[in-house]
């Protein structure tokens, strides 16, 4: 089953044009200095909110929410991802994702289910663990975008603007990367 920290009810801003419940995924490979979900991040935490309710909540909103956000957190740190993400669009929902790209052998199993990504891209790749701490999370990052790219699946990246990527010209080397190398947008949220 799927670990759950948490639910959001209804919100108009993390799946765009859709009101959609989010559902905040356990677990993360990753440790961005700047998380704001850090009680998401270890992956055996008991959760907080078990699968079956989820599912009895959604069908009580069938008709009033368009769609359901996998967030975390790393959505695709479980395994068990693909299965909920099927039983949501058999529920007549449509499926947002959130990822930042840790597992693309998870992400490439589930871009077909899903119907609109948001990806954070967090540095240029080469870059990456200075902000995630983990070796090689810059290579797991470059093949999850490729994947996300050239899915078909309607997407979006985003850039988290935390002041190190202000510095030695990486927030322009990212931008750059983005919009010259994959000719797309990259979306700056702030802290
Ligand atoms: S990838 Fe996201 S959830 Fe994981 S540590 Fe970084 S900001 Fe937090």
């Amino acid at each position: 089953m799927l670990n759950i920290g948490g639910l959001t009810p209804c919100t108009a801003i993390d799946y765009p044009g859709e009101l959609a419940a989010v559902v905040f995924c356990q677990g993360c490979p990753w440790r961005c200095a700047y998380c704001h979900n850090r009680h998401l991040l270890p992956e055996q935490a008991d959760g907080t909110i078990r699968w079956e309710e989820v599912i009895r909540f959604l069908k009580r909103r069938q008709g009033l929410l368009d769609a359901v956000v996998f967030s975390g957190g790393e959505p695709t740190m479980q395994a068990w991802l693909p299965a909920a993400i099927s039983t949501v669009k058999q529920l007549g929902f449509r499926v947002g994702l959130h990822t930042a790209g840790a597992f693309p052998k998870v992400l490439e199993q589930v871009l077909p289910l899903t119907d609109w990504v948001g990806m954070d891209i967090k540095a240029p790749f080469e870059a990456y663990e200075q902000v995630t701490g983990i070796p090689g999370s810059g290579e797991s990052a470059r093949m999850s975008a490729a994947l996300v790219r050239t899915s078909g699946v309607s997407h979006q990246f985003r850039t988290t603007l935390d002041p190190w990527l202000l510095e030695d010209g990486r927030l322009e080397r990212l931008q750059e990367m983005v919009t010259v190398g994959w000719g797309e947008k990259v979306v700056i949220q702030m802290i």
